[in-house]
């Protein structure tokens, strides 16, 4: 049986190890398309930190870990499939055939149409190469300005602040996080930037990037405002996007991403789907969603691997999970956290504590945690991801919570710790 992997991301590589544990006489191809060993890109702004080098992004640092397990790496860009002849086209006009076929190949980030965009100074913030792009630009006082407030954008604040830039986001959004965070979070994000010197421009896009004459300042940056910015450097992090190019006209079904079941299968047997590029079946409403962070993209791949190896295996369902640290601000936001209409079963509570930084929002549907948003309460966000993964019946709890939200960790050691315990006592 030959496997290809396509993709040396997270996704890849667990599902590559995975694959070898479980099909120990199978063949493996990995195959990457970037000019780099496996990595990982939530290493980067470590790296532009310079807190770690390039070899510390590895995603396998000792020598020969690939050989020893007999997994045989490839460099290539997939083009286009073939799903009747089982064979895959690569750029360099080779093909490969497979008996199982995983499609590990991430996403990448949107460039929206603006004019200047292509320019040098303007880079995404995604691959080791975009990283030793940005290191050579973001020196200390260059002027940045950042193209969106999103989830990659809020997490490089805190490379690009120790790079000592001198930064400017600008975000299309009414909030920092608009897409992740609940506006009074995304309020309070905003003001701890600003505290801490970034400038901030809520409802306004880059309408141009023109290069000015002066040395010493290269871009002019127009806003949709009509304010202009000069800047450095831009960063685009404006969001991202499956790579899934090279199934144009292929009976893979796409949507956003490529979509898949619980088995982690697309819709032609034989061909899976994991990590950044697959849309799998939400935990709560089994509607298909691109969830892109890397703890999804792991638990995909061993889903996947084990399935190609024959072994029956179901995911129990794609929980949205976002921790972000922003500039020292540790937020993070679970399942669906805007809540659910009312007449649906929806209801919902806030605490702020606008001045300590901390803030919750927590979201049931009828007696289960749905969704929930947390500033500042780092230590026990595991209690809210257990409480909204297990869809834990809060009973009794339900009331409780809605007068006293913060008291969430007594909900979960009541609902969920006591019948465990209690089993294992008797
Ligand atoms: C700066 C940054 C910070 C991040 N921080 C976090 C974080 O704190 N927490 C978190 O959970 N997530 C974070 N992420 C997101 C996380 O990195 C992704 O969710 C994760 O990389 C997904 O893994 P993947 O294997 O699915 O895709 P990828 O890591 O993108 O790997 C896909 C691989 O496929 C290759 N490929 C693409 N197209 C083709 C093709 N046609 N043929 C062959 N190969 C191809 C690519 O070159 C790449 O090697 C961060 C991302 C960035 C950029």
């Amino acid at each position: 049986m030959k496997h290809v992997i396509l993709g040396n991301g997270p996704a890849g590589v667990i599902a590559a190890e995975t694959l070898r544990r479980a099909a120990p006489a199978d063949d493996i191809l990995l195959v990457g398309s970037e000019d780099a060993p496996p990595y990982s890109r939530m290493a980067i702004p470590y790296l532009l930190e310079g807190n770690i080098d390039e070899s510390g992004t590895w995603l396998r640092k000792s020598p020969g870990h690939f050989d020893r397990l007999r997994i045989h790496e490839v460099r290539g860009r997939a083009v286009s499939l073939d799903s009747d002849g089982r064979r895959i086209l690569f750029d360099d006009g080779h093909f490969e055939s497979w008996d199982r076929l995983l499609i590990a190949t991430g996403s990448h980030p949107v460039r929206p149409p603006i004019p200047g965009i292509d320019l040098p100074e303007v880079q995404t913030c995604w691959t080791l190469e975009d990283a030793r792009a940005i290191a050579r630009f973001a020196t200390p006082g260059a002027r940045v300005l950042q193209l969106g407030a999103g989830f990659i954008g809020c997490i490089i604040m805190e490379a690009l602040a120790a790079r000592g830039v001198e930064l400017t986001v600008v975000e299309m959004g009414d909030r920092l996080v608009p897409r992740m965070m609940t506006p009074q979070a995304g309020g309070m994000i905003r003001k701890w930037v600003e505290d801490q010197g970034v400038r901030v421009v809520t409802n306004a896009g880059v309408s141009r990037i023109d290069c000015r004459a002066s040395n010493d300042a290269p871009l002019d940056v127009t806003l949709s405002t009509g304010e202009v910015v000069v800047a450095d450097l831009v960063i685009v992090a404006a969001g991202v996007a499956p790579n899934i190019a090279f199934l144009e006209s292929t009976p893979v079904h796409v949507a956003k991403g490529v979509l898949v079941d619980d088995r982690l299968e697309t819709s032609v047997p034989g061909i899976f789907a994991a990590g950044d590029v697959a849309e799998a079946p939400d935990l709560f409403t089994g509607a298909h969603l691109v969830a892109a962070i890397q703890p999804n993209a792991a638990d995909q791949a061993r889903v996947a691997a084990l399935n190609m190896a024959g072994h029956e295996t179901r995911l129990k369902g794609v929980l949205a999970i976002n921790v972000l640290d922003t500039l020292g601000l540790i937020s993070s936001s679970f399942g669906q956290w805007w809540g659910e209409e009312p007449e649906r079963g929806g209801a919902g509570v806030e605490h702020v504590d606008a001045a300590a930084y901390r803030y919750l929002s927590l979201q049931f549907k009828d007696d289960v945690l749905i969704g929930a948003t947390s500033i500042g309460l780092t230590e026990h966000v595991g209690a809210l991801r257990g409480l909204i993964h297990g869809r834990v019946r809060l009973g009794e709890w339900k009331k409780r919570l809605l007068r006293s939200p913060l008291q969430f960790v007594d909900a979960y050691i009541a609902r969920s710790q006591q019948p465990m315990a209690l089993a294992r006592s008797q």
